[in-house]
């Protein structure tokens, strides 16, 4: 197999009301069936999901955790707000969004951010943002292509960060081996490789993580086209979830 990972370069600073994929159209020659892997960081500052940390009304609760955490009471309440449940408070702020994800901080990121004060959000539904880019690039281009929105997350268990995709289009986020042979015959029975995830890590990998301004990746040559899915196949239904129900009865 050979497929190819192509940085989209000079890309400017993101404001809020840039069409992200008139940027990306403008810069790289796309093909059919390209898998376009866009940082979360630009989308939201397009889709102007900025906010300042001044005048932010803290509640009593945000004060506590704020305290417990080390952290500015006025960010932790922009966190609250995007939760719908906290699953630990301290050392860090691990919740659970309204979408099902759950992340340290809501995603929310102070790196890459102009100014001191601003924090910026996630998108606020990252399926819909990578739709919406997909189908602009369509029109732009006449390609079919995939689009993963990406973040670079913490892990359970393991020190480190990856990328990870936080919203999909064209692409189905799992490739399953269930019910094939392995080498010797065996039937595998649990097998649902997280493939969007994987193509994530390596697109998050060649973006970095500084002043490099590379939020744009293109993968060429693998053949993963898929006309619907969403990123909400990769969350794992709460009933399943043992170690979500670890967390709520601490
Ligand atoms: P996240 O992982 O989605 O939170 O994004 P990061 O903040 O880690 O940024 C990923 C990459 O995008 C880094 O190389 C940044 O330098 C770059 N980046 C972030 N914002 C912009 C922007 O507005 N314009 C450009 N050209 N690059 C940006
Ligand atoms: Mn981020
Ligand atoms: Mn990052």
């Amino acid at each position: 197999m050979n497929a190819e990972a192509i940085t989209v370069e000079n890309i400017p600073l993101i404001k809020p009301g840039d069409d992200i994929a008139r940027v990306i159209a403008e810069r790289a020659k796309l093909e059919e069936k390209d898998i376009i892997i866009i940082s979360s960081t630009i989308v939201s500052k397009s889709e102007n999901r900025i906010f300042s940390l001044d005048g932010i009304k803290v509640t009593g609760r945000a004060e506590t955790i704020a305290k417990k955490n080390s952290n500015d009471p006025r960010f932790v309440q922009i966190v609250l707000d995007e939760s719908e449940e906290v699953l630990l408070d301290s050392p860090f702020l691990l919740v659970r969004m309204k979408n099902g994800s759950i992340c340290v901080n809501a995603g929310i990121d102070r790196s890459n951010v102009e100014g001191q004060e601003n924090v910026l959000l996630l998108p606020e539904a990252p399926d819909e943002s990578a739709g919406r880019i997909r189908d602009s690039l369509f029109k732009l281009t006449g390609k079919k292509v995939s689009v993963i929105i990406t973040d670079t997350n913490g892990r359970a268990f393991r020190i480190g960060q990856t990328g990870a995709a936080i919203g999909i289009t064209g692409i189905k986020p799992t490739r399953d081996w269930r019910g094939t042979k392995d080498l010797f015959g065996r039937v595998l029975e649990v097998k649902n490789e997280a493939v969007v995830d994987e193509i994530a890590g390596f697109g998050n990998f060649l973006m970095g993580e500084g002043n490099g301004g590379t939020p744009v990746v293109i993968i060429r040559g693998l053949n993963l086209y898929h006309e619907s899915s969403g990123i909400k196949e990769l969350i794992r239904p709460e009933r399943e979830d043992v170690i979500l129900r670890a967390l709520r009865s601490q």
